[in-house]
């Protein structure tokens, strides 16, 4: 079996996730590494943070692929002064090159929402809630169906426990009686698609980083219930879909790797209180 080059994994992530299809002002491709490298452990990971930094090394990893772009805006210097530039620095020191799939791993066909949608349990064709212009199989979001109606309340408990335990969970928005069958998904920050969701005449949108006044008239004026998890955990999902894409198409050209799914959680909210009821 011939060795992989850090050049061929790129040939192949860039196909499964062409950098052409991310948003303008998004910052994905090789952030480090050198294209001549050997790789042979490749984790994959949501955030480039200082955890999962730790985890490519204890476990021998050469190249780490995670969602969220280090540096998503001009930079002039990767200095260890900062958690990102020590990010670099660490990296580099250890050989282990840092690439990411963003808004371009949001519109693939299979995507983040792709992934996202299985998880949560749905089933049958998934088709995007934003189509690309470009090309409509591909696109923000996901439609899909359950395969029968269920309360909100139980699709809800099916999706928390599709999903990978956070503080966060999963807060809900409408009446929990209500049946819902055919459900939108997007994983990561879905508040630009909530008009989006009420237009497609779903029953259901399940997305993150919802906010109060959007959610609040979205539901007051009628619109699908809404589910708001962890951003973290939304995206999680793609991981496994993306390490076994990797390895089937490196594979196909007698490259053989070895994936690992990071499940250190890092998403930015840690814990959670509830507060007493109003005396
Ligand atoms: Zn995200």
């Amino acid at each position: 079996m011939p060795e992989a080059t850090l050049a061929a994994v790129v040939e192949e992530l860039e196909t499964l996730y062409d950098p052409a299809w991310a948003e303008s002002w998004d910052a994905v491709g090789l952030v480090c590494g050198d294209p001549a490298a050997a790789v042979r452990r490749v984790l994959f990971a949501v955030d480039p943070v200082r955890t999962v930094v730790d985890e490519a090394l204890a476990w021998g990893a050469d190249l780490v692929v995670t969602h969220h772009p280090l540096y998503l805006r001009g930079t002039t210097s990767v200095a260890a002064t900062t958690f990102k530039g020590r990010v670099v620095h660490t990296l580099i020191k250890n050989d282990v090159a840092l690439y990411t799939a963003h808004t371009n791993a949001d519109v693939a066909d299979p995507g983040v929402s792709d992934a996202l949608a299985r998880a949560v349990g749905l089933t049958g064709d998934l088709v995007p809630l934003r189509p690309a212009a470009d090309d409509p199989r591909r696109g923000l979001g996901r439609i899909g169906s359950l395969a029968e109606p269920v309360t909100l309340a139980e699709f809800a408990a099916r999706a928390a426990a599709g999903l990978p335990r956070t503080a966060w969970g999963l807060r809900v928005a409408g009446d929990p009686d209500r049946r819902v069958r055919r459900i939108a998904v997007s994983g990561g920050a879905g508040d630009s698609l909530l008009g989006t969701a009420r237009a497609a005449g779903v029953d259901a949108f399940l997305t993150a980083d919802l906010r109060h006044h959007p959610a609040s008239e979205f539901v007051e004026a009628g619109g699908p219930a809404l589910l708001d998890a962890a951003h973290w955990a939304t995206e999680w999902p793609w991981l496994g879909q993306a390490a076994a894409l990797l390895t089937s198409v490196l594979g196909a050209r007698g490259i053989t790797v070895e994936t690992r799914v990071s499940e250190t959680v890092t998403d930015a909210w840690t814990t959670t209180a509830q507060c007493e009821d109003t005396k």
